[in-house]
């Protein structure tokens, strides 16, 4: 067998489309750019993928309680976590054809690091009371200019080639909505653009009813929805995605931040090999200071080696008080915990593993993908995926699907299995054929009822990564896959 080779997008795009695990949404209305839908398979692999995460952060722990808060919620959340006046990314737009563009992705990493410094000049000064916000909008301003300058000298519109961009402007990723039946002013709300802030703003109840003691902390997986310039890379990055997040909260007094945050940091680890993620290809990068977010004081991006360049898979970050302390001052609540061997209040720290569900998808995909050369020159694509997260687990044949006793015996092994693990029935075309199919959805096993069953009361059992088959009595099967696929 052939050595396992780096898959391209396009193998993967196709082979979700084929087999249906993710297709574009709409596709009869002509789709809808970068909204994709996850069919029977890709559904069933996102929730598996989204259950071992469960299961091993919150269920499997006793210092982790879970929450499934609301996607709209009280705009002053947002303005408490600076979501409203931070949350942006500088936009420019080609003056001819009007395509947009994230102006930092497009400048050199030397220009980015010059105009970054200049910023940070600014707000260094605003901060010491040595300028004014209002004075200082001028020498925005005038960075912004500058910016346009440099891309109009080396940065061609992928669209019509033209060097002509319109000066950057802060453009909001929230998406705004209407919340009223009337229209009025005051009925803006926010699709939350991270399912973090609820854990916060929920703070006291989840405290109060938990009862917990720190260190602990609360994990919620939901829906959320930025407005971004540029999506695309298949589902790296959408404008609708979905969010794994814990908020470790813990006593900054008592515990050293670094504790909480390496060992967070080496479960996810853990996870990531545990669902399927190939280690190899992820890199752990630490963010240096100026290109943190101002509040955290230590951040790590995973990293993960995509066909289209080393981009972020998840983050871990210290985020301090800062969440607790802006919520505390918007909302007039004391969000705080009461130390019960000082009956000290205290506003715990936090450490945040945020995780998406479709960047980790991704990377399990490419993990798993493999287009095999046999050793008879014939070549197959399989999906290698952990039993824990295979979409299917066992595919049940009958070896020919107009001989009634084998179709029955592998009817009733098919819904004897299906008790305990996910199985699929298949009895359409040849075996072959169908030991392909089941290799391209990632199915660990498969098994075939076939003429000596009738006689022996045993099957083949068929290994997909070795393609090794055995033959097991159909009394052991449950107690043979528990310990396979358990
Ligand atoms: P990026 O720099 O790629 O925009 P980010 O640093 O803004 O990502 P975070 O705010 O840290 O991302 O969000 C946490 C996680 O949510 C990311 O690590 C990623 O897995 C996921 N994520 C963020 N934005 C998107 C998106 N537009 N589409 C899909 N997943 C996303």
């Amino acid at each position: 067998m052939s050595e396992k080779n780096q898959p391209t997008m396009e193998e993967i795009v196709s082979l979700c489309k084929r087999r249906g695990f993710v297709f574009p949404s709409s596709e009869i209305y002509g789709g809808l750019a970068n909204a994709w839908d996850f069919g029977p398979y890709g559904s069933q692999l996102k929730k598996n993928i989204k259950d071992s995460w469960w299961r091993f952060f919150v269920e499997r722990r006793d210092d982790m309680v879970g929450l499934d808060a609301a996607i709209i919620m009280n705009p002053r959340t947002w303005e408490a976590s600076g979501h409203l006046s931070h949350f942006s990314d500088l936009k420019a737009e080609c003056k001819k054809c009007n395509e947009r563009i994230r102006v930092d992705q497009k400048l050199k990493d030397e220009d980015n690091a010059y105009f970054n410094d200049k910023v940070k000049n600014i707000n260094d000064a605003i901060r010491n009371g040595e300028k004014t916000a209002i004075g200082s909008e001028d020498e925005i301003d005038g960075i912004r200019k500058e910016m346009q300058i440099k891309l109009n000298e080396y940065c061609a519109c992928s669209k019509c080639g033209n060097k002509n961009w319109t000066v950057p402007e802060q453009f909001n990723l929230m998406f705004r909505i209407d919340y009223s039946l009337t229209g009025s002013e005051n009925s803006i709300a926010y699709l939350r653009p991270e399912t973090a802030q609820a854990m916060f703003v929920d703070f006291l109840n989840i405290s109060n009813t938990a009862r917990k003691k720190l260190p602990f902390g609360v994990a919620q997986i939901g829906k959320s929805f930025r407005n971004e310039i540029t999506p695309g890379n298949f589902i790296f990055r959408t404008r609708e995605f979905e969010q794994m997040e814990i908020e470790y909260f813990f006593d900054s007094k008592k515990s050293d931040w670094n504790i909480p945050f390496d060992g967070l940091r080496k479960d996810m680890e853990k996870w990531m090999d545990a669902v399927g993620i190939d280690m190899k290809k992820v890199h752990a990068v630490d963010i240096p200071d100026g290109e943190r977010a101002h509040y955290s004081q230590r951040t790590i991006d995973f990293e993960f080696e995509y066909p289209f360049g080393q981009k972020e898979l998840f983050g871990l970050a210290y985020r301090g008080d800062y969440d607790l302390s802006q919520h505390e001052n918007l909302s007039g609540e004391e969000l705080r915990i009461i130390d019960p061997e000082t009956n000290e209040k205290i506003r715990p720290h936090v450490i945040e593993p945020s995780l998406g569900v479709e960047r980790g998808l991704l990377s399990v995909l490419l993990s798993a993908f493999e287009n095999q050369v046999l050793e008879d020159g014939s070549s197959r694509t399989v999906l290698h995926f952990k039993p824990e997260i295979a979409p299917v687990q066992i595919a049940v044949f009958p070896l020919m699907k107009n001989k009634e006793e084998l179709v029955e015996k592998a009817k009733n092994i098919f819904e004897d299995l299906k008790q305990n693990f996910r199985c699929e029935f298949d009895d359409n075309g040849n075996v072959g054929k169908r030991y392909r199919r089941q290799d391209e959805i990632g199915t660990p096993f498969c098994v075939t009822v076939d003429f000596e069953s009738l006689e022996d009361g045993a099957v083949t059992v068929r290994d997909r990564d070795t393609m090794v088959q055995e033959r097991i009595k159909i009394a052991d099967l449950q107690k043979y896959f528990g310990e396979k696929l358990k």
